[in-house]
């Protein structure tokens, strides 16, 4: 089936926009390198367009009425945001769900070590990553430290012009004999990613000056001590910002768009939503992907449905469980995720036909998984046909993929957690080249087609018959 070049459709005017979007979105990665800085980014984003605090909403009592703004942010790492449809809860809502986690190095608990005059930071990878791309290349820290007494400290270090920066050394090729014939996962191992952090010895300290030293700046800079390490979420990622990629800067080369480059334009989609919905419009950035979506803030947690009971009291003045299950039933989703797109460089592992193609607009995949598509959620067709409707009526470019050849490997995403509710979800997305990799590529006409296909998805759908 030909498949449009998004590119090609585009007026003098339509690309202005299209490429200022891209510029919003690369200050959006650039200051959302963490699930907590993307939390921090939507909040902050929420706040100036009019949302209020779901849980301040529910303090006061005020009633919540159609065309109402209000978010919620889990822990810090997840958020919901919601605008108030016309229609009851109960006829559902339409929900755009993205992860704002990205594939990492975490600082683990005990980190602080030296070793012949260098200090490190030790560190367990979070996400599947190929452990030898996180090697000799600038890194920064992120997190937060949280003191015994509650108070925290949040750093980001290395990513200011002036800023120190952090590294992981790799073997010299003069001595790589043996390490070059070792299989890939191999070539670096997880417990080779240990980041130096500093080389000067405190004055008149014998025993591990350097690392003395590396204490002393963190008593002096942040009034840390190194117990405080224990209680503390550091995340290590590339240093630098995102970049146009291509002479033509038709793409841009970041770190995590997978996810953020879904969930960026899904928070968008429902910030910049005019007028009064017909349906409650729901935009949800999740946390844990990247390791099957568990713990509190991750989308296998209860969070959402918790929302959504919080949010049929605050709109209906109801408690009723019967109404949060019509309402979660009812509801139509958008579960996005980056796709892989189709590699020139890798073809082998493709199916071209089914392949994501950079450049050709959003990606439906109907159906992820492995193997037997095991862990799919795999849309009805009768929703896939829904979805074709509203993009066609709306004039935006998408494809259909899946996840390279049958039986090359696979994955999973958010979609089937949320169609547990019973739900019509069908996962969508962003062709990515280099997937999990400290940079990623991307096209912005395809985040462009993305944004506005989740705009249509929001005006459009509507309880299946
Ligand atoms: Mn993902
Ligand atoms: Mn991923």
């Amino acid at each position: 089936m030909y498949r449009k070049i998004a590119w090609n459709q585009y007026d003098q005017e339509e690309l202005a926009r299209a490429e200022a979007f891209a510029a919003d979105y690369k200050r959006f990665l650039d200051g959302g390198k963490t699930e907590r800085e993307c939390t921090a980014e939507a909040e902050g984003m929420l706040r100036a367009a009019g949302f209020l605090r779901l849980e301040d909403v529910l303090r006061d009592g005020t009633p919540l009425k159609a065309g109402d703004k209000v978010y919620c942010a889990w822990m810090g790492k997840s958020l919901m945001a919601f605008v108030l449809g016309e229609q009851p809860l109960s006829a559902g809502m339409n929900i755009l769900g993205a992860h704002i986690d990205s594939p990492r190095l975490d600082v683990k608990q005990n980190a602080l070590y030296e070793e012949e005059g260098l200090a490190y930071l030790d560190t367990h990878y979070y996400g599947g990553i190929k452990k030898y791309q996180w090697v000799a290349r600038p890194l920064a820290l992120h997190g937060v430290i949280v003191r015994r007494d509650g108070s925290k400290v949040t750093v980001a270090i290395g990513e200011a012009e002036d800023d120190p920066v952090f590294c992981i050394s790799d073997l010299l090729i003069h001595l790589a004999q043996d390490q070059l014939q070792k299989p890939g996962k191999e070539v670096v191992e997880g417990e080779a990613l240990n980041l130096i952090i500093g080389s000067r010895p405190l004055e008149g300290e014998e025993k591990e000056p350097v690392r003395a030293a590396v204490l002393a700046l963190l008593k002096e800079q942040y009034d840390l001590e190194e117990e405080d390490l224990l209680s503390a979420e550091l995340e290590i990622v590339p240093a630098g910002k995102a970049r146009d990629l291509g002479l033509d800067r038709s793409l841009i080369l970041g770190y995590g768009h997978d996810d953020r480059i879904c969930a960026y334009p899904s928070l968008r989609a429902v910030m910049d939503y005019e007028g009064v919905p017909a349906y409650t419009l729901c935009a949800i950035l999740t946390d844990k992907e990247e390791i099957g979506s568990v713990g509190a803030t991750g989308m296998a947690s209860n969070y959402f449905e918790n929302t959504a009971a919080e949010l049929l009291m605050a709109a209906e003045g109801t408690d009723s469980a019967l109404a949060l299950r019509r309402t979660l039933r009812n509801s139509r989703m958008l579960s996005s995720d980056v796709s892989a797109g189709f590699d020139p460089n890798f073809a082998g592992v493709f199916e071209k036909k089914n392949a994501a193609l950079v450049g050709r607009g959003i990606c439906f995949n109907k159906f992820t998984g492995r193997g037997g598509k095991g862990g799919s959620n795999d849309a009805n067709a009768e929703f896939v046909a829904e979805v074709r409707r509203i993009m066609d009526g709306a004039g935006v470019d998408f494809q259909t993929a899946e996840l390279g050849k049958v039986d090359a490997g696979g994955g999973g995403t958010i979609a089937y957690m949320c169609a547990k509710y019973g739900m019509n979800v069908i996962d969508a997305g962003i062709a990515v080249l280099s997937m999990h990799a400290p940079y990623e590529i991307a096209a912005k006409c395809d985040l462009w087609e993305a944004y506005k296909g989740y705009l249509a998805f929001l005006r459009e759908a509507r309880p299946l018959a």
